[in-house]
This record gives C-alpha cells, structure tokens and sequence, in this order.
C-alpha cells in the first residue's frame, strides 16, 4: 500500500525486523567485512549488492536516501555532503567537456557559480533562461550539445516558481532530463517528479534537516528517463564504462538504477563527497517531523507577508502563496498546500533602510541560513549574491535592497512584534 507523505516522513525507508532498533542506526564504519576474496569481487563488480567502503555507500546513509525516495516517489537515491554536491553530481553525471547545460536564472547563488564559472572552467557551458520566459526563448536557448535542463521549484531567493511541465516538455522535446532542485518546498509540498520532472535534488541542510545541525544534500532519480532512447546523447550512461569493468549502466541497472548506480560508482568513487553516517542520522531525525514543521513554517510565513504586505513602510513583498505575486497562479499550481517559510521584501530607504531595518530586529537573528526552526534574515547583496554585479543581480531576480525574511517555528506574536519594532527604525 502507498503510505501518505506524512508516514513516509515518520517511517519511510526503514521496517525494523523484531529485535532490532527502532531508530536507524548509526553505522560508524569505514569498511566492511567479507569472508571470502571473492564474496568482495562480486560487490567490486557490481555482480553483488552490498557495502565495502564508506565512501561509496553506507547503510545508515542508504536508509536515510531511501526515505528521501519515497517521499520523492523516486527509483533511486544518494546522499551527498551537501546541497552543492548533489547539484554538481546531478549535472556532471550526464554532462562532459564541449556538454551545454540550460539553467533557469532564478537559483541559489552557490548554484549559480558552479554552473557558470566553475563547470564552464571544465568545458561545460550554459544557457540561463529567466524562468518565466516565452515558449520562444525557452526554444532557443537548446543546443545540439544540450544535455540536462536544470531549476528550482521555489528559487531561493528570488522566490519564482518553476513551471515543471512546462520546463520539462522542452527538456524531453530535445531528449534530456529536467533536473530539479526541490530544497524549499520539500516532497510535503510539492513533488516534482510527478509533473514530470526527471531527477530532483535537495540541499537537505534546509528543511529536511530544519535545526541548522548538518549540512548535506540528496539527489533522487524518477527511473522514468530512457536513457537508452536516447543513448547517442549520454554515452557515460549508454556505453561500457572502462573505469567500471566495462559495465554499461542503462543495460545492466535499467531506467530505475542506471542514473544513481553510475553517479556513486563514478562520482562519489572519484570525488567522495561523501555524506557521514552521523549526519544522516541527524537527517533521519529532522525527516520524522518535516511534514508538521513545514505546515507551521508556511502559516507563519503567510501571517508575516500579510502583515508586511499592508505595512507603510514596506515597499514591496514577494511570497508565491501571497494573492497578486507574480508566481502565485503556478504557486496554486504546484503548490496548493503552501511554498515555504521564506519571504522576501524591501522597506523605504532601499540598501540603506535595508541596514537600518536589520540592526533593530532582536528576535530574528542574521544568519547566513535559511529554513530552519529560528527566523532569521540575510541581504542577499551583501553576503551570499555579492559576486554578482547588478545586472546579474537581475537575471537572478535579487534585487538590491532584498531581505531574506526566513520565516521560523516561533510564536507568530513574537515574530511579528520584532519586525514592528524594527520597522518603527526605518
Ligand atoms: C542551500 C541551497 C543549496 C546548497 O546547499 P548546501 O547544502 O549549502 O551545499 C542548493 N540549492 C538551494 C535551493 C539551496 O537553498
């Protein structure tokens, strides 16, 4: 039977067999032990599942990944060390040098510089499209080197919302993936590959985990991409591996495994973005309560654009959920039952009323973090955007004057009374 999302969270990935421990337990171990030379061949070739070093796989991580799939409705899921590293794994597992990525403009900073400074420096380049673009831009940014097609279900900061369906029908049209990044809705909120999305991708350190206590990411694999049908595209996936005892991933793992299986055989082997044990556990922990804690962050998110929304001194709010924001028809959409807790505005004085505004808040704290059980607020321009000139700034959708409200677990009443008092400052 199909649990319901909020079982998942709870019990997802882990069935506990009579005797043993309830929580998922901690495998603190780097190795793992076989009787036989050739009991460890079968695991090295693939032929056999199984564990035999940490850096590749890790059953507390494994346990933890799984829950992610289910509540994802995915084949296939890894954990990484971080949010970054799940992008950068997802991307690079389908691109190579002289391989083009389209990118939506509106993404996470740290995203944004992996895909143009970083991966342009190893021959991959991209195209960025805002995501609210025409049909007729969104066309024209595809090359015949065009490999994945990446954005956010909610950018983060810019708070538009990705049109899956739509984003995803150009992917397919030109026969790649649509990788998205589902880290501020979460799978309570909204599921991805259900709209057709290929492979989603999370930095866990945010809601997932929802205590500021472990950074990490996870990337999840709908198994609904044919790789095969497309195999002239992806040779990595659809041409014998040298590096892997000649395996041919698509062949051997089919649609279901062939993406995540290579990514950990290849990836997690070559560069060991490994995430530990203990954080996962700490995941595992964070996971039990995402469904209750997201419904507060987005009721709490909604009062605080409200009551911003009719303040004087506010010259303007974004929140996808807010009637009359520019995402709020695709929020409706993709979102019925809330976005996130984040909540981005400017107050009177632009930069300067900015710096003034934060200096007076004594309950929400400056952090560069969002998405957890503390509010607290970030000016994007002056901390994780400031590699970016304006026009950047722009195409990302970051304004200058933009404040990272992100909204907490706290008492409503408090909360709001801090950004009276801090607004009374403007
Ligand atoms: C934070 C974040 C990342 C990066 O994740 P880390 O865990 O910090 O590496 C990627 N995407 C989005 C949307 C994020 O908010």
């Amino acid at each position: 039977m199909k649990r319901k999302t909020g079982t998942l969270c709870v019990q997802g990935g882990y069935t506990p067999k009579n005797g043993e421990p309830r929580s998922i337990p901690i495998i603190q171990s780097t190795t793992f032990k076989y009787d036989t030379s050739e009991d460890m061949g079968k695991l090295f070739d693939l032929e056999a599942s199984g564990y035999f070093y940490s850096r590749l796989q890790n059953p507390t991580c494994d346990l933890v990944a799984a829950r992610i799939c289910q509540l994802e409705g995915g084949s296939a899921a890894m954990l990484t060390s971080s949010g970054q590293a799940a992008n950068f794994f997802a991307l690079f597992n389908l691109c190579s040098c002289g391989d083009h990525i389209v990118a939506s403009s509106a993404i996470y900073g740290g995203t944004y510089n992996l895909i143009a400074v970083t991966m342009r420096r190893m021959g991959i380049e991209a195209t960025f499209v805002a995501p609210d673009c025409t049909d007729a831009e969104l066309e024209a940014a595809f090359r015949p080197n065009t490999r994945a097609v990446f954005g956010e279900t909610v950018a983060n900061p810019a708070l538009m919302v990705l049109d899956i369906e739509r984003f995803a029908a150009a992917a397919h049209r030109h026969g790649v993936p649509l990788i998205v990044d589902n880290t501020f809705p979460t799978p309570v909120n909204c599921r991805p590959i259900e709209w057709g999305a290929d492979i989603v991708t999370h930095s866990t350190t945010k809601y997932m985990d929802g205590h500021a206590s472990a950074v990490g990411g996870c990337i999840v694999d709908s198994g609904r991409f044919d790789w095969m049908a497309h195999a002239d595209l992806f040779p990595g996936l659809c041409t014998p591996d040298e590096s892997y005892h000649g395996i041919t991933y698509a062949e051997k793992f089919g649609m279901g495994g062939a993406f995540i299986t290579k990514c950990t055989a290849q990836l997690m082997r070559d560069f060991g973005s490994t995430a530990s044990p203990q954080s996962a556990f700490y995941l595992s922990l964070g996971l039990e309560s995402l469904h209750v804690r997201m419904q507060r962050h987005c009721e709490n998110a909604m009062r605080v654009a409200e009551f911003l929304q009719q303040h004087p001194k506010v010259t303007w709010v974004e929140y996808p959920s807010l009637p009359g924001d520019r995402s709020y028809a695709l929020a409706q959409k993709y979102l019925p039952n809330g976005s996130c807790g984040v909540v981005c505005f400017g107050v009177q004085g632009g930069r300067k009323g900015a710096e003034a505004f934060m200096k007076q808040l004594r309950l929400a704290i400056i952090a560069t973090h969002v998405a957890d059980a503390h509010t607290c607020i970030l000016h994007p321009a002056n901390a994780t955007h400031r590699q970016m000139n304006d026009a950047e700034l722009a195409a990302a959708g970051v304004k200058p004057d933009l404040m990272r409200l992100s909204v907490g677990l706290e008492d409503i009443d408090d909360i709001l009374a801090d950004l009276e008092g801090a607004l009374a400052a403007v």
